[in-house]
Order: structure tokens, then C-alpha cells, then sequence
């Protein structure tokens, strides 16, 4: 099975790009201006052989593999911006709601996500919280982010909520196992790839990831499934990932330095809803056919 599916986070008008999602340099380098968006957008709708959602991937087939446009983070411009420039275009997005920050300023209320819901989107969790490396967090706790995430959400809707994407784009086998033990049924990841797998019955599904100076021409040239500019994200990814199983700690400790500790010490409070603190780490359930200690696939990213 194949999805063509692409990453977006929020959409700013001018550069106010703190008004919108989490603040700071980081997230904003994944933050498109709106302008910007809709030259993406229109790239997008050229290229895009078909274009479809999660429930097509879910209910199977052989067709064209479908574009699917997927928004990370829960940030208020889903809410604003993004949904109306989708439907005047004929696209129905993915909105994944990071559900700690549910209500709070820069971030999607209730009634939005239900609005979001009754017209044609698609509404998945992120997490309650927004691990900063998911693949590190105990088994217990990576169950309690996808079960109790996907249960306000469910709780919002009135209906069940069975798709996720993977926070900080930290994916290993171990964190879907979590998410498919939670009642996932499909989650996204920012794996540049098109070819979809399963863990423990979740449809796993990589996602290319568009950034605030990517070309509008790429996002077309994605969405046309065009080998070239896929196989140029994945290379990419790749280099990333091994720098990233190298120098792990130090990794983040880089990045942080060069982005000024954006989410270390985000301006905005800090969410009402904490997790519990759970003392001793529990014991990690051993990843499923992956050798324990870091994860091949540890990324750092919103
Ligand atoms: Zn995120």
C-alpha cells in the first residue's frame, strides 16, 4: 500500500509567527506564511493525481496511491486559515491536535476541532504533551500519550479517534506498537516515504515534510509522486537520522543552542493539563524486532 502524504504545521498571515502553534525560531522554520501556503496549495492540487484521506488507505484497494495533506500540532491557524483555503480548493486535511494544549492561546479550542470535524476534516491525535523524543519515553507512558490524547479528542467528537501522527517526528516500532495497543488504527510519521507498513495491525504511513523556505515547485513535485524529489528528501532524512544516532544527546543539545531552547523555555506558560509524574521509569517494552537502546529511527523534529 502507498500514500503520497505531506507534513505541514501552521500557516501565519505576515510574520507573526508566534501567533499561531508553538513559539519560537524551530517551530517557525516549519511555519509557512500564507501566501506562501497557497502557492503550495495550488502546486499541490496541480500535481496530485488523486486526492484522498486516511479512510482511503484504511479501506485498501489497488488505485493511484492518494495525496493526503496532513497539519501537525493542533495550532489555531487549522482552525483560522488552513481548513477554509482547503475547502475552496476541494481538499479535506488531517488536523493532529496536541490535546494538553487544547483551549490554550495559539492553539485549536473544542468547538473548533468539532467544527473542524462536521466539515470533512480529519482529526487525529499528537500526543497529550509533545515529547520531546517519543522513541525515548517508557512503554507506560508512551501508552498513556496515545490512550488518553485519543480519548479527549474522542470525548470532543462524541466518536471514537483512531488515527495519530508521531510528535517531534521520533518514531520507532516501539512507538506505534504503543499507539496500536492505545486503539490506533493508523499513524503518521515524518518518514519521507510512500510505502506504507504495519505494527501490531497500525497502518504505519510516512509523510513528506514541507518547511517554511521549501519552493512551492517541491510540494507539487512531491504530490506528483515523481521519484527524484522524494528519493532528495529521503537521502536527507537519512543523513539526519544518522547524525542523530550519533551524537544523540549532543544532537539535541545543538539544536537547542542554535534555535535558542525553544521548547525548553517557550514563552508561552506551560500547559494546565501535566502529565503525572510517574517516577522511576517504567521498563521499556523492548522495541519489536529492533535491538534496545536508541532507536534507529530517534529523530528530533517538530
Ligand atoms: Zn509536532
Amino acid at each position: 500500500m502507498r500514500a503520497l502524504a505531506l507534513l505541514y504545521h501552521d500557516v501565519v498571515e505576515g510574520d507573526d509567527w508566534d501567533a499561531t502553534g508553538f513559539p519560537g525560531p524551530a517551530p517557525a522554520s516549519y511555519k509557512l506564511e500564507r501566501r506562501n501556503f497557497e502557492s503550495h496549495l495550488a502546486a499541490v492540487s496541480t500535481a496530485a493525481a488523486r486526492r484522498g484521506t486516511v479512510s482511503d488507505l484504511l479501506r485498501g484497494g489497488d488505485e493511484e496511491p492518494p495525496v493526503l495533506l496532513t497539519f501537525d500540532d493542533g495550532g489555531t491557524s487549522g482552525y483560522s486559515c488552513v481548513a477554509g483555503l482547503l475547502e475552496r480548493s476541494g481538499w479535506r486535511g488531517h488536523f493532529f491536535i496536541t490535546t494538553d494544549y487544547l483551549d490554550r492561546p495559539g492553539f485549536v479550542t473544542q468547538g473548533q476541532v468539532r467544527e473542524l470535524a462536521a466539515r470533512g476534516h480529519v482529526i487525529g491525535t499528537h500526543s497529550c504533551s509533545h515529547p520531546l523524543r517519543m522513541s525515548s519515553c517508557p512503554w507506560d507512558r508512551l501508552v498513556e500519550e496515545w490512550t488518553r490524547s485519543a480519548g479527549v479528542l474522542s470525548d470532543v467528537l462524541a466518536a471514537p479517534v483512531e488515527i495519530g501522527s508521531v510528535p517531534g517526528g521520533a518514531y520507532s516500532p516501539r512507538v506505534a506498537a504503543a499507539a496500536a495497543a492505545a486503539g490506533i488504527t493508523a499513524l503518521f510519521t515524518s518518514e519521507p516515504t510512500a510505502r506504507c507498513r504495519s505494527v501490531d495491525g497500525c497502518l504505519v504511513i510516512g509523510r513528506y515534510s514541507l518547511r517554511r523556505r521549501t519552493p512551492a515547485r517541491t510540494a507539487g513535485a512531491l504530490a506528483s509522486g515523481r521519484l527524484f524529489p522524494r528519493l532528495g528528501q529521503w537521502c536527507f532524512w537519512n543523513c539526519k537520522k544518522a547524525a542523530k544516532a550519533v551524537g544523540g544527546d549532543a544532537y539535541v543539545a545543538l539544536r537547542r543552542w542554535v534555535y535558542g531552547g525553544v521548547l525548553a523555555g517557550a514563552r508561552r506558560s506551560p500547559p494546565a493539563r501535566r502529565l503525572p509524574d510517574r517516577g522511576a521509569p517504567a521498563p521499556e517494552r523492548p522495541e519489536p524486532g529492533v535491538q534496545r537502546g536508541r532507536a534507529a529511527g530517534d529523530q528530533i523534529r517538530r
